[in-house]
């Protein structure tokens, strides 16, 4: 079976391509390189011993993307094409709206003159807003506080009116709370092209000598240590979850949500401290003020995921730390050099 991952060479993309070739999958990418790189795709290939299709190309580009509906037998989407800076989405909203939502409209047209039905798709733990209670499962209420975070809403009612005209589809959507880590390899990773704004790529780059010291937002919130909590799942285990999503979609119709998550919350200070513990480097960090618009604690109720797509995290806030650091030591400068 042939799977069409859009944005496959960027950085959960390429850890999902390692996986769904692991599993047997043919996996067909298009990528416009506009935060991927094509050595991603290259080390994805070492890695599995396996060949990836890639195409260079924007998903907004209909002709391109009938090209290669014309070209491969795909059987499945998983789109991760699009977007990602919550920060960057508030100055430049036009651009969020233009790439994410025209490029989903694009390929989900597409799909249906060629008959393929069944997409997973990113969305993100951003479109609970400011959740009350934790953790927090996917029937909360949905609110989006970000141009950023309202993409990924509106790309969800879009799947859900889609489904709702046609009950042919079957849509899976992967809400994710925070991905960290990289492939144990330690070829393949994140690879922030600016200063990161993530609170793990920024760590690896202070241990790395990159940046001089870590920025902790706010050590008033309503946790155990007065720091920020937040759900932190390894690239890999998220990867897999793919996995078992496009395995869903072949065998059942409909449109519905998963959380991604570990189901558990660890503060910017356990991050930070699990770091130095398990790599034996130093983080020097000073306490700031809190960055606008952040809540206390966010962490995933995983149950459905569990139990719907027999799916459940298995690496530890360890095994992300190692890996995480792994990659970045071995590629300081992430894919340029
Ligand atoms: P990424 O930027 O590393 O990967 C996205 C890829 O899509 C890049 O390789 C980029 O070149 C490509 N791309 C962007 N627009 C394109 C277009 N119009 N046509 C073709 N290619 C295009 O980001 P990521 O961290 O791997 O995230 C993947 C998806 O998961 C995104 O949709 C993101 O919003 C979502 N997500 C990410 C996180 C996170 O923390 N990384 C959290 C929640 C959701
Ligand atoms: N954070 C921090 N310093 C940083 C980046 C993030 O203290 O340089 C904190 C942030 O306030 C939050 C947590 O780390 O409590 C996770 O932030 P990130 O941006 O990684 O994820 P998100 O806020 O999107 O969940």
């Amino acid at each position: 079976m042939s799977i069409l991952i859009t944005g496959g060479a960027g950085y959960i993309g390429s850890h999902t391509c390692v996986e769904m070739l692991a599993a047997g999958y043919e996996v067909v990418v298009i990528d416009n390189l506009s935060n991927g790189s094509k050595l991603a795709i290259e080390r994805v290939e070492q890695i599995t011993g396996k060949s990836v299709r890639f195409y260079n190309a924007d998903v907004r580009n209909k002709e391109a993307l009938c090209r290669i509906f014309e070209e491969n037998s795909i059987d499945a989407v998983v789109h991760f094409a699009g977007y990602k800076a919550i920060g960057e989405s508030v100055k430049e909203p036009l651009m969020y709206y233009e790439n994410n939502i025209v490029n989903t409209l694009t390929l989900l047209e597409v799909m249906r003159e060629f008959g393929v039905k069944k997409m997973v798709f990113s969305s993100s733990a951003s479109v609970y807003g400011k959740s009350e209670a934790m953790p927090v499962s996917e029937d909360a209420p949905l609110c989006a506080i970000s141009p950023y975070g309202r993409t990924k809403l509106f790309i969800e009612e879009m799947l859900r009116d889609l489904y709702a005209s046609d009950n042919s589809w079957c849509m899976a959507l992967l809400r994710y709370f925070n991905p960290v880590g990289a492939h144990q390899s330690g070829m393949i990773g994140e690879a922030p092209k600016e200063i990161p704004n993530n609170l793990m790529p920024y760590i690896s780059q202070v241990a790395v000598g990159k940046l001089e010291h870590l920025n902790v937002f706010g050590n008033d919130y309503n946790t155990s240590d007065g720091t920020g909590s937040r759900d932190y799942i390894h690239v890999v285990d998220l990867a897999k979850g793919h996995v078992k999503a496009v395995e869903w979609t072949m065998s059942e119709s409909g449109c519905e949500a998963f959380n991604l998550g570990t189901g558990k919350g660890t503060t910017v200070m356990e991050l930070r401290d699990a770091f130095v513990r398990t790599n034996g480097v130093d983080i020097p960090y000073v306490v700031t003020s809190r960055r606008p618009g952040d809540c206390d604690v966010l962490y995933a109720c995983a149950d459905k995921a569990r139990s719907e797509l027999n799916w459940q995290a298995q690496l530890s806030i360890e095994d992300m730390c190692r890996d995480t650091w792994n990659w970045q030591k071995n590629n300081p400068d992430g894919y340029e050099k």
